[in-house]
């Protein structure tokens, strides 16, 4: 709903002869400078775009518009900002980057950092997943890939810089005199955007059926569902870099404009047929009013009298996804997404699923699902090599190939097993909900369309729901829960208490090698204690916090048992209250455990040194996916698409150790978010957002910098050595390294050493010859090995022929008894079949347990085991056992012998034969 507000009378529509109107067809406002009854905007209008003529429009490239949008608002003072990454790391709360003031939210729109400058221009590579299911059926209105060409400006009361009038004028001007659009054609619509927390008025910028612009005026931030006015008055603009290109050439779709030669490649690898592309364009023209999706498109083109080109055209449409995925892939992946079950790899997993998919509907086949992607993929790269920043494909080609065959690879096999769950499910319920298919898709891995499929072997009829991609993938948008590391965990009334004392100056900052320092205490509650300086590091950023003890005046002594982060205060756990012994205004001395700090330090500053390490080894794409260091060890989880192999391992630990003896000089510095990323990229985000007017940025010169808050060495020669002590793969896409430094490798090299000697005194060797002894032994058992079961089976046969001689007959039964007496389980148990084949009644009693067994004809003889052994438990009330009637086991504090004398007669009484 468009809410009322004085942005919608701007001068400039008045000036240059902008005319309100509402819309027949959707009752909008809009204005124009020709009296009109609709509106422009679809479906209130088809694309005439299309057809139209405008003489004065020059075709341009995708790259001619980008850099005519940048360059129209670099000459009109807007300075110029570097395109982010589409994986949206300096985020807590997102993980794409879907719009340009993405780069900017929350820092400058909340008035807490300052933009690179005021005004900006950028333009933006973005992923939006959550209209995929559009792609292609619009015909170029959808991408999950696109740009967007914002030029924004952030006005604070102190600092106007522009609002409406001027963002309006921008627009027409950067349309009329760049682009060269009649001011005739051009609409303004009044809208409303709500978005990520925030809302505002807009105007649509409409030409002839095709929304080139949004010009959004962010003044709300919405709270509990009310607007409340921000601080930052944020002018946000969208130009579709895409639409606007396509609007300038007029191909059939907006996908021959941005994907060029691209298609034919597709199509000729493909083997699909595009209608020609005047009708292909007539075509789209009577569309681009429709809802056109896979079940419509059909009657919509037959009311059209162009059903013959039904096939063709759904052929084409599949064939723009695959297109428009392919970007979208190669741009997730070289900015480093690490497909998995979760968070953004979730999201690179879906859109290669979704290719796959997409292929199978052409007819490709689970076999050649890898050999096809990778040609596809292949074609893409080259095809952007060179333009703006999709030039990185071409770096990344290698890790782009592994990660697709791996993912080709995992699919198949999970289709293989979830195919299996999809059918019991189907026997179990003919109806699916939209959940069972997500939950099908999201717990085994197999897509609507192939539920579908198989619910068709089964005579079931199902649709695949709509939207379903879209569906999913707003789902998983969003981190579930803010996967933010909590730092606090002091009980809230406390966390409130603390903050609101002032910042507490951070002396372990300062100086890293403080163990000592004088405080003055500002706050005491029980057993709580805030002091205005601190070298006492708090638990932060993974790293474990510091113990020791303070001391007061009189020399009373209380050691600290936990400090914690509570925004910018440090509070002090001590063991037990002293409110009332320790007061406000009291000047105390703190003694920081050296020993500890000093191994949490080498553990910090070689969890840096070791991710630079598995970056350099394992590729640009490994991130931080979580961290902790203790005095124990350091743990550092990397985000790697595959297990590690040995020889990995220890390239990582060699390197690690390399820059250890290098002795780098470590550099802190305190920056501007936009200075800091500027210099160091969004890499520094390794250990999550940070939303802080300074950043503290560690730098280990040439290898890594991050924006941390830990305490580390001055120099990476200090870390001593490194030893990775752990690999394991933690989850789908997540590496776990567990490493050691400094003299916690002597603690660890003491352990081995402990170990070795144990062993090398169980087996009788000094520990120097553990390993030829281990050999000998080894050998020594594989010869006794050999020479028992020579022994085992000559015994078997004497033993089998004696058995044999000593077996009675009940009734035509042959029965024997069996105990085995030399505690060869093996052995016996294999002469008890043997006898059991050849129809004995055979009583074993392996020692612990006995067993009554037979072969089913004797059974049919009479001899039901079962029943023998409930006529046991008769006579014997200790008996306890069942089983079926050709096999019984039983425990009995009776001897055997006895029972087997008790069982020849029940035998005899059941078969029902005379004794003679
Ligand atoms: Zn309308
Ligand atoms: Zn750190």
């Amino acid at each position: 709903m468009v809410r009322d507000e004085p942005e919608f009378f701007s001068k400039f529509l008045k000036n240059y002869n902008y005319k309100p109107f509402k819309c027949r067809v959707c009752g909008e406002r809009f204005w124009s400078i020709v009296d009109r009854d609709t509106c422009s905007d679809r479906p209130c209008s088809r694309y005439d775009f299309l057809l139209k003529k405008y003489p004065s429009v020059k075709k341009l490239s995708l790259d001619e518009t980008r850099n005519k949008f940048i360059n129209f608002f670099k000459k009109h003072g807007h300075g110029y900002v570097e395109p982010y990454p589409v994986l949206a790391r300096w985020r807590n709360d997102l993980y794409l980057t879907i719009a340009s003031i993405i780069v900017f939210q929350p820092a400058v729109t909340e008035g807490i950092s300052n933009p690179p400058y005021n005004p900006l221009v950028i333009v933006q590579p973005c992923i939006r997943l959550e209209d995929i299911d559009e792609v292609g059926y619009t015909f170029g209105r959808h991408f999950s890939s696109f740009e967007m060409g914002g030029h924004h400006a952030f006005n604070k009361d102190e600092e106007r810089i522009y609002w409406v009038d001027e963002t309006l004028e921008y627009a027409y001007r950067f349309f009329t005199e760049d682009i060269g659009i009649p001011s005739e054609d051009i609409v303004f619509k009044d809208s409303w955007w709500e978005g990520g927390g925030n809302a505002g008025p807009a105007y649509e910028v409409v030409v002839d059926g095709l929304e080139l612009a949004t010009l959004v005026f962010m003044k709300y931030r919405i709270v509990n569902g009310k607007y409340v006015p921000m601080n930052v008055l944020v002018v946000d603009t969208g130009y579709g870099i895409e639409r606007i290109a396509w609007f300038t050439q007029k191909t059939p779709t907006a996908f021959h404009t941005v994907y060029g030669r691209l298609v034919d490649d597709y199509k000729n690898l493909l083997s699909i047929d595009e209608p020609p592309h005047d009708v292909l364009k007539q075509m789209i023209y009577m569309l681009s009013d429709k809802d056109v999706s896979p079940n419509s498109l059909y009657k919509i083109l037959d009311g059209y009298g162009y059903s013959e080109y039904y096939k063709s055209l759904l052929n084409s449409i599949n064939l723009y996804t695959l297109l428009d995925h392919s970007k979208a892939l190669a741009l997730m992946l070289s900015d480093g997404i690490v497909p998995s079950n979760t968070g953004e790899g979730y999201l690179a997993r879906l859109v290669l699923r979704r290719m796959l998919r997409t292929l199978h509907r052409l007819g490709v086949y689970p076999n050649k699902y890898t050999d096809t992607v990778l040609e596809l993929m292949d074609k893409t790269i080259s095809y952007w090599t060179g333009r703006y920043v999709y030039d990185k494909f071409r770096m990344y080609r290698d890790y782009i190939v592994d990660v697709i065959v791996n993912e080709v690879n995992k699919y198949i096999k999970a289709l293989d097993r979830g195919l299996k769950i999809v059918e019991k499910t189907l026997k179990r319920k003919r109806r699916l909900s939209v959940d069972d298919f997500i939950e099908i898709y999201d717990s085994h891995g197999v897509p609507p369309e192939i539920v579908v499929d198989k619910a068709g072997e089964y005579g079931i009829e199902l649709d695949v729901p709509k939207d379903f991609y879209s569906l999913v993938a707003k789902r998983h948008s969003q981190p579930t829960k803010l996967e933010k590391y909590r730092e606090e965990q002091l009980p809230i009334d406390a966390i409130e208490w603390a903050l609101g004392f002032p910042s507490t100056r951070k002396l372990f900052h300062e100086d890293p090698y403080m163990s000592y320092f004088k405080a003055r205490v500002i706050g005491v509650k029980e057993k709580y204690l805030i002091l205005d300086q601190t070298a006492f590091y708090p638990k932060a950023g993974g790293q474990d916090c510091d113990l020791g003890y303070i001391v007061l005046p009189n020399g009373r002594r209380f050691r600290v048992r936990c400090v914690y982060k509570c925004s910018e205060v440090v509070v002090h756990e001590l063991i037990e209250n002293v409110e009332g012994i320790i007061k406000p205004g009291m000047l105390i001395e703190g003694y920081v455990d050296w020993i500890r700090r000093y191994c949490l330090m080498r553990h910090h500053t070689a969890t840096h040194i070791v991710l630079g390490a598995a970056r350099k080894v394992l590729g640009d794409h490994v991130w931080q996916a979580g961290v902790e260091k203790t005095i124990d060890k350091a743990r550092l989880d990397i985000t790697h698409y595959k297990p590690l192999s040995r020889k990995e391992v220890k390239a990582i630990e060699d390197l690690a150790n390399k820059v250890v003896n290098e002795r780098r000089e470590l550099k802190f510095y305190y920056l501007e978010k936009f200075d800091a990323e500027k210099k160091y990229g969004i890499r520094i985000y390794q250990g999550g957002a940070v939303v802080s007017p300074k950043l503290r940025i560690v730098e280990i010169p040439g290898w890594d910098a991050e924006a941390c808050f830990g305490t580390h060495l001055h120099n990476t020669g200090e870390v001593g050595g490194i030893k990775i002590i752990g690999v394991d793969r933690i989850q789908d896409g997540v590496i776990r390294l567990e490493f050691i430094a400094g003299s916690r490798i002597r603690d660890y090299a003491v352990e081995l050493e402990g170990l070795v000697e144990a062993v090398s005194k169980s087996i009788g060797v000094s520990s120097r010859q553990l390993v030829s002894g281990v050999k000998r032994f080894k050998e020594e058992l594989s010869q006794y090995r050999s020479l028992v079961s020579r022994y085992r089976s000559e015994y078997r046969r004497l033993l089998l022929s004696s058995i044999e001689s000593v077996s009675e007959e009940v009734c035509g039964v042959k029965v024997v008894y069996l105990y085995n007496s030399l505690g060869d389980e093996k052995l016996y148990r294999n002469i008890v079949l043997e006898l059991v084949s050849k129809g004995y009644v055979v009583l074993y009693d392996n020692g612990r347990i006995m067993e009554l067994a037979t072969s089913r004809d004797t059974v049919s003889k009479g001899a039901d085991l079962l029943e023998v052994l409930s006529k046991l438990e008769k006579v014997y009330p200790s008996i306890r056992g069942g089983g079926k009637k050709d096999h019984v086991t039983f425990s009995a504090n009776v001897e055997s012998r006895e029972i087997y004398s008790v069982v020849k007669k029940l035998l005899m009484e059941m078969i029902g034969c005379v004794e003679n």
